[in-house]
């Protein structure tokens, strides 16, 4: 599985441009972490940090003052649930939570999503996306995924 390369094909054949919607229809390959029916969490692609995970909900919406408190609600519980799960399976010292909305804060995929960006020590945070060997992205997700 190439979870990145394979992209460029896959947005051709996409009902709505979303590559996000393409993921959790099962359309684009992730390293999932974490599904349930609303919501799904898999490993960034271009990781801040070892585990970066991102957490979306799979019913379309753009961004944070778009959505329904319904699905924001359902959204923010499974990010603390993949958030702990995470800080013990990793294990990691902390994490951040970033949630962008619109191209001026930084948003480039327009499909709600919660990053979790695993802290080591006193390792300092760079924002800034690495391209992920996705041998170790493949390894990494089996050992993080959820029961
Ligand atoms: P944003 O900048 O919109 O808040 O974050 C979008 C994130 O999605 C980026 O960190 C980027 O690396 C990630 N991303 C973009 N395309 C894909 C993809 O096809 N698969 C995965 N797993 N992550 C992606
Ligand atoms: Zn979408």
């Amino acid at each position: 599985m190439n979870c990145g390369r394979i992209l460029w094909y896959n947005t051709r054949t996409m009902k709505n441009d979303c590559i996000f919607c393409a993921i959790a229809a099962g359309e684009i390959p992730s390293f999932k972490i974490y599904e349930d029916d609303t919501v799904l969490a898999y490993l960034d692609i271009n990781p801040f940090t070892e585990g970066h995970t991102l957490v979306i909900p799979k019913a379309h919406t753009k961004g944070l003052v778009d959505t329904s408190d319904e699905t924001l609600a359902a959204v923010v519980a499974r990010v603390r649930k993949v958030a702990a799960h995470l800080k013990e399976a990793l294990p990691c010292d902390g994490f951040n939570i970033l949630q962008n909305n619109g191209p001026a804060a930084g948003q480039t995929v327009m499909h709600l999503h919660f990053h979790i960006v695993p802290r080591y020590g006193s390792q300092p945070i760079v924002f800034e996306s690495r391209k992920g060997d996705m041998e170790h992205l493949k390894v990494l997700a089996a050992r993080l995924a959820m029961g």
